[in-house]
């Protein structure tokens, strides 16, 4: 029975909440230990730093990602509806709104999901806002030359973590804050998770998930993680609606943070760039970018924008897309959530009901320990 298996879920980031809180969910006895946990800020943690919206970036050739992707929105929606029938429920941080995307040239990439998300058509570019925003790029420059609009869901992301704690922790998951060595490997941080757990009064672990990020890659000496480094900048103000642009070799975005009277403008996706330092060239490159599509937010007193902070975060990239599968490490279960790259948000839902059912799996197989892991 689920309510008698103990599993430790290593790391608090979206992956390792959301897992939690639908382990909890199916009645599994569920401890998280995590170095940072939400309201934490490190560069070692990458859910705080996230824009955050739901904007696919899978591709037809991943199947799993699009279908995590779908039932991330499809899930998101519910959540929504629900909030907007009960008042008194906690809320999320997430905020259905108008997403539209730019193209400077006709895209190259699938838009396989346009059936799956609400209200997609393709906008004109010679004629209403997108013409009058060409209008707007100087001469020289890029124009836009294809776009299309949708609802997509964005998140207040600091909030959202909060909220799946919560959730998490009101269907008795105990949340620990402890760092796990990684020098001596895999095997000797759960032995040190299962020690934290035990003298903070929980059970041995029957399982464990390990959702560790970028982490990943010195716990498990995964040779394939790579950082893929997000610079941003916050500034006052909630822009209208959510905007990308993707040209050759940039991508700009302004994401409103629900709530909080801000909006995060990007960014950057430099793949194997490690450092956390913020560069004040490219902070200029997003102000200038953005300034284009998000004008109602040009509120300072020189006519720009109002900046609150400029951060970096490092996706959790994965050569192969992210590791979601079943492990023994020296008898113990183990099942990884990790490497979700530039999507960890939109791929949460769809991502953690896999975890769940390989935790089902590796249980049933055994009746009570693995023999499909
Ligand atoms: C600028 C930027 C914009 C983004 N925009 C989007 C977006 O719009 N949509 C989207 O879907 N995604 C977006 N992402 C990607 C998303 O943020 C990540 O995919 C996601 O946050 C990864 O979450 P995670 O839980 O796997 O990892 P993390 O959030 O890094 O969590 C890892 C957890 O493991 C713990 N841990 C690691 N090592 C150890 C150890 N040794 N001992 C104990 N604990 C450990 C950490 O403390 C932490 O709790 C963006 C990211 C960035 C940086």
């Amino acid at each position: 029975m689920p309510q008698e298996r103990h599993i430790i879920v290593v790391g608090a980031g979206v992956t390792g909440l959301t897992s939690a809180y639908f382990l909890a969910e199916e009645g599994y006895k569920v401890t998280v230990v995590a170095a940072h946990v939400p309201g934490d800020e490190s560069i070692e943690y990458t859910s705080p730093w996230a824009g955050a919206h739901w904007r696919t970036s899978a591709t037809p050739d991943q199947p799993t990602i699009c279908d995590w992707d779908v039932q991330t929105y499809d899930y998101w929606i519910d959540v929504l509806n629900c909030e907007d029938a009960d008042s008194k429920l906690p809320k999320s941080g997430l905020k259905m709104q108008t997403s539209n995307h730019y193209w400077d040239a006709q895209p190259t990439e699938s838009l396989w999901w346009a059936p799956h998300v609400q209200n997609f058509h393709q906008l004109s570019t010679v004629a209403g806002p997108v013409s009058a925003l060409n209008d707007s790029i100087p001469g020289g420059s890029p124009k836009i030359a294809w776009a299309a609009s949708c609802r997509a869901p964005s998140i207040n992301v600091p909030q959202y973590l909060l909220y799946l704690r919560a959730k998490a922790e009101g269907l008795g998951v105990s949340v620990i804050k402890s760092r796990l060595p990684t020098i001596s490997g895999l095997e000797t941080a759960l032995d040190e998770a299962e020690r934290v757990a035990m003298e903070c009064g929980r059970p041995k672990a029957d399982l464990f998930i390990n959702a560790t990020g970028l982490g990943a890659a010195k716990l498990c000496n995964d040779q394939m993680m790579y950082p893929i480094r997000g610079q941003t900048v916050l500034v006052r103000g909630e822009a209208h609606a959510t905007r990308t642009r993707s040209g050759d070799g940039y991508v700009a975005y302004c994401i409103p943070r629900p709530g909080s009277g801000m909006t995060i403008l990007g960014g950057t996706k430099e793949v194997g760039v490690w450092s956390e330092a913020v560069d004040p060239a490219t902070t200029a490159i997003i102000l200038e970018r953005n300034q284009i599509f998000a004008p109602e937010l040009l509120t300072g007193a020189d006519g720009g924008f109002e900046v609150v902070s400029v951060q970096v975060g490092l996706r959790p990239g994965r050569e192969g897309g992210p590791r979601v599968e079943g492990e023994v490490v020296g008898g113990r279960l183990v099942v990884h959530g990790y490497g979700h790259g530039s999507g960890g948000y939109q791929n949460s839902v769809g991502s953690a009901r896999m975890v769940v059912g390989l935790v089902d799996e590796a249980f049933g197989a055994r009746g009570g320990a693995s023999a499909k892991l």
